[in-house]
């Protein structure tokens, strides 16, 4: 699967039209990922002129993905 950073997104749509798999999709004002329906081949992230998208091999599950970004949990979750 693959994260967005949605705050830096220009909402070119380019992601959505290259994905073989249908597994971006402009929703409102915002890009929709599916992560089950995700390939995980890389080139939304290619052709991503903001360079926001990360590509997560192998990982189909947000929380996951998450992690492995290396994103510190939210202030105060865990003691
Ligand atoms: S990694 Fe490939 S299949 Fe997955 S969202 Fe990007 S373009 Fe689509
Ligand atoms: S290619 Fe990048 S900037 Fe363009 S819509 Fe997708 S995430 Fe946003």
């Amino acid at each position: 699967m693959i994260t967005i950073e949605h705050a830096g997104c220009i909402f070119c749509v380019g992601c959505s039209s290259v994905c073989p798999a249908n597994a971006i999709e402009a929703v409102g004002t915002r890009m929709k990922h599916y992560p089950e329906k995700c390939i995980d081949c890389g080139l939304c992230a290619k052709v991503c002129p903001a360079n926001v998208i990360t590509l997560h091999k192998g990982v189909k599950d947000p929380c996951q993905a998450k992690a492995h970004q290396g994103h510190a949990a939210p202030k105060g979750a865990v003691k």
